[in-house]
């Protein structure tokens, strides 16, 4: 049995995925919530959408790995919002990966790697150019995001 997650854990991810997806001026998209179990590849939060819909559903576990280092509330903030950034920027990415993956012949996993090195520059580039984001990483309760 891994750590539960808890609903302060989970509401604390919501509004971190809604300040990134109005950050980046996403707000056209129609968004959802919901728990989810935890894949394979040990993801705790995952994004799936409809480029055509525009709508998308963000994920996140209801209960984590057993090895799973995660810290405890509220040391784990860091982590959550770092979660909400990742899944907002597949998000952003999100158009762009659906016509490739239907008009190129190309493996999704190709298309997918190449979108999680976007992914990584997005989140070692970009993300520290948000102050609120540095406050969260470094631990603090950062005002803004204190529940
Ligand atoms: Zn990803």
């Amino acid at each position: 049995m891994g750590l539960n997650v808890t609903e302060r854990e989970f509401s604390f991810y919501r509004q971190r995925v809604l300040f990134w997806i109005d950050k980046f001026s996403l707000k056209q998209w129609q968004v959802d919530f919901r728990r989810i179990d935890i894949d394979e590849s040990g993801a705790r939060a995952n994004c799936t959408f409809s480029a055509e819909g525009m709508w998308a559903t963000f994920g996140f576990a209801i209960e984590l790995g057993p090895i799973s280092e995660w810290p405890k509330w509220p040391n784990n903030k860091a982590d959550i919002d770092a979660d909400a950034y990742h899944e907002v920027m597949e998000l952003l990415l999100a158009e762009l990966t659906t016509i490739m993956n239907s008009r190129y012949n190309i493996s999704e996993g190709c298309v997918d790697g190449a979108k999680h090195r976007v992914v990584a520059t997005l989140e070692n580039i970009v993300r520290p150019l948000f102050k609120e984001a540095i406050l969260c990483r470094d631990g603090l309760l950062c005002r803004r995001c204190d529940m």
